[in-house]
């Protein structure tokens, strides 16, 4: 993927009226959220189709590409929202592939969530920060994902422009106060010195006061890191963040969706 490929058109970025906006939708669901800081809660998942990244440890990878999923009317896709949402679900996920591809989208889904008085929640990979910045104010609790070298989200030439992007979406969740909070995903191919530099370039950005969590989440059956090497990772963060865990993805040891 090229550094343009990743910053996508810019006529792409032109404001469409809510009538003209449509999604390309993956699926839409309510379970238990496994991932991250807010794992255990009741959740709705609105996933996006298409994602411009490759983690070969994906495990969403039938809304990879970008024709995957159905195309509906943005005001459809409203009335599936609505016709899921059950009682006390805690917030609504847009997640993908990747919501950032349809920026668009997902503000003026996200704005509905709101207006029905549901918390909005980003699962992204961060791979935009224009787009990022534009999202965030409808959004309540944002994660901030930093992708591995080992993950192989990008060629090795996009990796530098991918890691750019992430920082940057930290640096503009904090400086809107959003307190995010960071997830990692760690395999037993993940280099414990590219992560510890990773972590010296989070915490130049952030502080402990201004995020709300940090997640090592270990690789499920795809290359496992034993459990000496993540002591090892955890160690990396201890220091700056005495609050890190290591918590791996929840929904598959109970076999939820
Ligand atoms: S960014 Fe997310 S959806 Fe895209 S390939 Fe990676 S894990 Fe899959």
């Amino acid at each position: 993927m090229t550094e343009r490929a990743m910053q996508q058109p810019e006529e792409q970025s032109r404001k469409r009226s809510a009538t003209e906006i449509m999604v390309r939708l993956s699926e839409i669901f309510t379970s238990i959220e496994g991932e991250g800081a807010f794992f255990g809660t009741k959740t709705m998942f609105v996933r996006l189709a298409g994602c411009p990244l490759k983690c070969h440890w994906c495990d969403t990878s039938y809304a990879i590409p970008m024709d995957s999923g159905n195309v509906h009317a943005a005001d459809k896709v409203k009335e599936m929202i609505s016709r899921e949402l059950q009682e006390n679900t805690f917030k609504v996920n847009f997640t993908g592939g990747e919501p950032l591809a349809q920026h668009e989208a997902v503000i003026e889904l996200a704005k509905f969530v709101r207006e029905k008085g549901t918390k909005t929640y980003l699962e992204s990979a961060c791979y935009d920060s224009r787009r990022f910045a534009k999202v965030l104010p409808h959004i309540d609790i944002c994660k901030i994902e930093f992708k591995m070298r080992d993950a192989k989200a990008v060629d090795d030439s996009n990796y530098d422009n991918l890691r750019k992007n992430e920082l940057e979406c930290l640096k503009i969740a904090i400086d809107a106060e959003k307190k995010p909070y960071i997830k990692v995903v760690v395999s037993n191919s993940t280099d414990i010195h590219d992560f510890s530099d990773l972590v010296k370039q989070i915490f130049a950005v952030a502080s402990p006061r201004n995020i709300a969590g940090f997640i090592i989440q270990p690789t499920h059956k795809i290359d496992e890191p034993v459990l000496e090497r993540l002591f090892a990772f955890y160690d990396a963060i201890y220091p700056f963040y005495s609050e890190v865990r290591v918590i791996p993805q929840l929904h598959k040891i109970i076999g939820a969706r």
